[in-house]
């Protein structure tokens, strides 16, 4: 058995274990001896055009940190989270992903579905339920946001603005990152990968009070799963500290600061062992085809980001280019010194954007464009 990795004996349990400055706390040193987990079951209500992340915690008994196929399915209010549908106002919770919380004595991160009263049927709102299966789609976003106090950006001045943008970007000291920044996203990244979720990076972002993490994952879903859940332990870190996070594409409005983005890095098999310029060809004339149904699920107020200036492509103008920050589409010098093998950059999600439905809408692109006829056989 593995848990995120781990190798895990039967009957074993996680021992106290300190990790970056955390500890597991699993408070059970006899075998077979029942621990009482704190179950948290994540998911997204059916808020427009941006869901919010619900969450809350069952006690369940077991005698070592649960497996996905040992979580039972739990329900809400769906009139609550504006998810009800006629008169059945129940909505159920399907577990799709476990992690450990590192800040929870025993407890666990559990992203869910929401489905139906039946169980099987998935609500309108699951948009993780469109995805396609496919192990060997790979991606990796880049989620942008801001931090936000007292209705402006961490750092901002109460009046007017601070210095223009410039030094922030991977800034360093005090003038340009302030004094709180650097601990929320500190404590967020190891919180983060102490759960098993896989960062890659972190950085300073162009405007004051702006940063910036990347998560890659192997599989459809995987990558979309964390970014949901590294919001969640986001939101959650920056409670303590009076602060919000603002995922809003464009806060400041038609001014001269950055917008943010979640671009979305993406491969499939194919594209990483076959690839070829023809092919490629095929489908940039497919995503080109598809531009407004790409923008409708790459999050809302996109026009006001994709505007042409701050590294970005107009929003109703499909492009692609080598190197090309200022293009929809960045395909790497890689991926054409490697003969058109490798992955892509969509730079046109937002950072409200849904890595669910993101993912949906580009696998279902790519699987409009058929192999050619060599691949086939
Ligand atoms: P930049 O800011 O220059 O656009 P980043 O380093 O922030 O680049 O992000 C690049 C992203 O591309 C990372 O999230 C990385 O995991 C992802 N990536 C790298 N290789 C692949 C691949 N083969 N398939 C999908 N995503 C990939
Ligand atoms: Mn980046
Ligand atoms: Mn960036
Ligand atoms: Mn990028």
């Amino acid at each position: 058995m593995h848990v995120l990795g781990r190798p895990m004996a039967a009957g074993m349990t996680f021992a106290a274990r300190p990790i970056g400055g955390f500890t597991d706390h699993i408070v059970n040193n006899e075998r077979n001896a029942m621990t009482k987990f704190k179950l948290e079951y994540i998911w997204l209500d059916g808020y427009k055009p941006v869901p919010n992340l619900r969450g809350k915690t069952q006690i369940k008994e077991f005698e070592s940190f649960p497996t996905l196929e040992q979580l039972p399915l739990w329900g809400f209010d769906g009139s609550s989270t504006q998810q009800a549908e006629g008169h059945s106002s129940d909505c159920v919770l399907k577990p799709v992903a476990i992690y450990p919380d590192p800040v929870r004595t025993n407890g666990a991160l559990v992203m869910c579905e929401v489905m139906m009263p039946d169980g099987v049927t998935p609500h309108s709102t699951n948009t993780r339920a469109t995805i396609l299966d496919d192990e060997g789609a790979w991606f990796g976003f880049e989620q942008e946001y801001f931090f936000y106090k007292d209705g402006r950006p961490l750092g901002f001045p109460e009046h007017g603005y601070p210095a223009p943008q410039g030094p922030y970007y991977t800034g360093v000291g005090y003038k340009n990152v302030g004094d709180i920044a650097r601990d929320i996203v500190e404590e967020h990244l190891d919180i983060c990968l102490e759960a098993g979720i896989n960062h890659e990076g972190i950085n300073a972002e162009v405007a004051k009070g702006q940063w910036e993490f990347q998560i890659f994952g192997k599989g459809s879903k995987r990558a979309a799963d964390e970014i949901w859940m590294a919001r969640y332990l986001l939101e959650r870190v920056c409670e303590k500290y009076g602060v919000d996070v603002e995922y809003h594409c464009k806060p400041l409005g038609d001014t001269d600061w950055n917008g943010s983005g979640m671009h979305c890095n993406f491969s499939t098999k194919y594209m990483r062992e076959v690839g070829g310029k023809e092919y490629f060809e095929a489908l940039m004339a497919q995503f080109g085809k598809n531009w407004k149904e790409h923008i409708d699920v790459y999050g809302p107020d996109n026009d006001k980001r994709l505007t042409g200036k701050h590294e970005t492509a107009p929003w109703n103008k499909f492009s692609y280019g080598v190197a090309d920050r200022g293009a929809s589409i960045r395909v790497p010098h890689s991926f054409v010194n490697n003969g058109y093998k490798g992955y892509l950059e969509d730079r046109r999600p937002n950072s409200q954007g849904d890595p669910y439905a993101i993912a949906s809408r580009v696998l279902q692109t790519i699987a409009e464009v058929p192999l050619p006829a060599s691949a086939a056989a």
